[in-house]
């Protein structure tokens, strides 16, 4: 399986657009020990030809520019992009399905609860639908395994698994369809697996890690994990209001019961920080916090890094 991150950065990218943080205010001083990055974005290819998104995020129209594998081949339409899987309905998570609205044949894997908030509720969606064919849903279910397949629905030889990892649809989800959803559909982490049995966990928002999450973990191969924020304060100390991590539906980095102590066990996986908010100090690499993160074993994604499991 082929894994390409397009995009490293939380929502927001970094820098962010209104944001004078130490860190985005460096980055534009060109003073920074470190790199800028897009929204969170993962391209996966069990053979190198057909590749499925995992998310579509704001940003995709220029990650597929930076990425050669990911432009058309052949014809004067084509694109080898076979479909996207959604692991909740935020903004910076769909928002590209909108860039991928020239007619081009799309398979969306999706639950009813997700694909309700976006067809039903958001008309701009409609434009997807235009012609039959164009995007067509596939539902998804919490915990059971799927093929990935192309808009024809041939199989790329990846399967899929779905773990409900949150509760909390988006805030522009109106109270009265909120009351109609499923909870655990709203956001999940994504198990990707191909044929010979290696594994990906993708996990860009993770409220709380408990003892069957460690144990889907230690099965995988590569886990892109939710490093949002170092510090569950983080945002609330910078712009001297707003809500916490943990409120937000993320695990922070540091911290007894944060990340790098929680997953200090594993032994299987790669560790591979993603989704990386523009304030977090491990974004600096002459910062403290990046040598601790990088000491303990973990990498950090940065845009355009990829390998091969
Ligand atoms: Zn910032």
């Amino acid at each position: 399986m082929l894994v390409k991150v397009l995009g490293s950065a939380a929502g927001g990218g970094f820098p962010q657009w209104n944001c004078a943080c130490p860190n985005c205010r460096a980055l534009r001083a060109g003073t920074f020990r470190g790199k800028a990055r897009t929204q969170a974005q993962v391209a996966v290819s069990g053979d190198g030809v057909s590749w499925f998104l995992l998310g579509t995020s704001p940003d995709l129209r220029a990650q597929i520019e930076a990425s050669p594998e990911l432009h058309p081949r052949e014809g004067l339409r084509q694109s080898p992009i076979a479909g996207a899987v959604l692991a909740n309905a935020d903004i910076d998570h769909v928002l590209g399905l909108l860039l991928l609205r020239e007619l081009q044949p799309l398979r969306v894997y999706a639950t009813d609860s997700i694909r309700r908030i976006l067809t039903e509720d958001n008309s701009m969606f409609g434009m997807l639908q235009r012609v039959p064919a164009q995007v067509s849903w596939s539902s998804l279910a919490v915990r059971k395994t799927f093929r990935l397949e192309t808009s024809t629905g041939q199989d790329s030889g990846l399967r899929c698994r779905a773990l409900s990892l949150g509760t909390h649809y988006p805030a522009y989800v109106s109270p009265q369809r909120q009351s109609e959803l499923t909870a655990g559909e709203a956001s999940l982490g994504l198990i990707v697996e191909s044929l010979s049995g290696q594994r990906l966990a993708y996990m860009p928002a993770v409220p709380q890690i408990d003892e069957a999450l460690l144990r889907e973990f230690e099965s995988c191969d590569v886990l892109l994990f939710d490093g949002t924020f170092w510090s569950n304060d983080e945002l609330i100390r910078i712009q001297g209001s707003g809500q916490s991590a943990q409120q937000m539906g993320h695990v922070p980095v540091s911290s007894a019961e944060g990340s790098l102590s929680k997953l200090r066990g594993l032994r299987r996986p790669r560790k591979i920080y993603v989704h990386i908010n523009n304030t977090n100090p491990m974004l600096n690499e002459a910062s403290p916090e990046y040598r601790q993160v990088r000491e303990a074993g973990w990498e950090i994604a940065e845009d355009g890094c990829q390998f091969d499991l």
